[in-house]
């Protein structure tokens, strides 16, 4: 694809990530933003993209919790080629960067999975989110429980040593040492709780040592309880936190989501994405386990539920009737909070000058995706490819 180095993009609404501009355009120099005004102010002549009537303009969504897409199970492929079909998938719905998420596995698979996101060649993929495989024995939702351990020095060397790339683990507090927590974040590792029994002391330890992020708030966690709060009720007090919130209606009850939305901690929204997003098969095998798809629902034998089948558009307009937010609140959730949090905020979640030119247009009313632009480049959605 290509496009000329000075161009412009013009649209009834556009949200730049805090406020919405009516009747504006954003200006793109090569893979940047380089100005956001008033679609009249713009040079006679400048190549413009013209989105069509009362659609919307948004910073491109980011996903910090993606298993899979297009059929493929990053687990069950880890290597560049396998995450560009997960990309593509999700670029469909809105998404221009996402975490690469690897569910507990083998030490052998965690470093293959880290040189196939090392070695991407593209710019849709932000970094590696290892989910596990420090987690709780109690609370392994869909992990395989063989793979759940404590972890070894050579877990350590690879989440400590230097890297170009982007690393956040989630893990269970109560299953990793005194310090643990403070190394990796000292090392620029991001790390999340979840799949953990932690109890609201441990969870505020792990907080003063650096933990920033909550994975999926409410599930496979020690709930919320009159006499004993647990990392919920941590994590709802802390302002420098981030939780993921799986808006399907399943996961968790919306009056759940609203009531966390009351808290001091931001929200992400986040897909936990399995393969069926952005592909054709409504089966799939997770550690031997066939999955079946229902609706949003990807359900194990046992009526488990194993990651979800839901897109980032439709987690924003869920997010809208489900948890009665503005649009413009939703889209800050799906890009600005995410891109925050992973520490790329001075680039990514905003239109604004000297940000990257990842953005998306849709329909609002479905959230129903045009496009989207990575690094400036355009790339149309394919037909029949619009939110379910
Ligand atoms: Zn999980």
């Amino acid at each position: 694809m290509t496009r000329p180095k000075v161009c412009a993009v013009a649209a009834d609404a556009v949200f730049d990530g805090s406020a919405l501009h009516r009747h504006a355009a954003v200006r793109i120099e090569d893979d940047s933003i380089t100005w956001i005004g008033s679609r009249g102010a713009l040079p006679v002549g400048i190549s413009l993209h013209e989105l069509p009537d009362r659609h919307w303009l948004a910073p491109g969504f980011i996903d910090t919790q993606v298993n899979g897409g297009g059929d493929v199970l990053f687990n069950d492929d880890p290597h560049p080629a396998a995450l560009a079909r997960i990309v593509a998938a999700h670029r469909r719905y809105g998404t221009t960067g996402l975490m690469a998420t690897l569910i507990s596995d083998t030490a052998e698979k965690m470093r293959a999975a880290l040189n196939a996101v090392q070695n991407f060649p593209g710019h849709g993929v932000l970094g590696i989110h290892f989910e596990g495989p420090f987690l709780s024995q109690s609370k392994p939702g869909v992990h395989d429980p063989t793979h759940l351990r404590l972890p070894s020095g050579e877990d350590l060397e690879l989440f400590v040593s230097p890297s170009p790339i982007l690393k956040l683990i989630t893990l269970a507090p109560e299953q990793v040492p005194r310090g643990f927590i403070a190394e990796l974040v000292k090392a620029g590792t991001r790390v999340s709780l979840g799949h953990s029994m932690a109890s609201y002391d441990e969870t505020k330890t792990a907080i003063e040592e650096g933990l920033t992020g909550f994975t999926h708030l409410f599930n496979a966690m020690r709930p919320l309880s009159a006499r004993d709060p647990g990392p919920i009720a941590a994590a709802l007090e802390c302002p420098a936190a981030w939780f993921g919130m799986i808006v399907d209606g399943l996961h968790v009850d919306p009056a759940m989501l609203r009531l966390a939305l009351r808290g001091k901690a931001r929200p992400m929204l986040v897909t936990d994405a399995m393969p069926p997003v952005g592909g054709g098969q409504r089966e799939f095998s997770l550690f031997q386990r066939r999955v079946r798809v229902q609706g949003e629902a990807c359900l194990d034998a046992t009526g488990t539920l194993a990651g979800t089948a839901l897109d980032m558009s439709a987690a924003v307009r869920n997010c809208v009737r489900f948890l009665d937010v503005p649009l413009t609140t939703a889209l800050s959730y799906a890009s600005f909070e995410p891109a925050t949090f992973l520490g790329l905020g001075d680039r990514l979640g905003r239109l604004a000058p000297g940000y990257r030119a990842d953005m998306v247009a849709f329909e609002p009313n479905e959230v129903r995706v045009d496009g989207t632009w990575i690094a400036g480049i355009w790339d149309a959605c394919p037909a029949g490819a619009i939110a379910r």
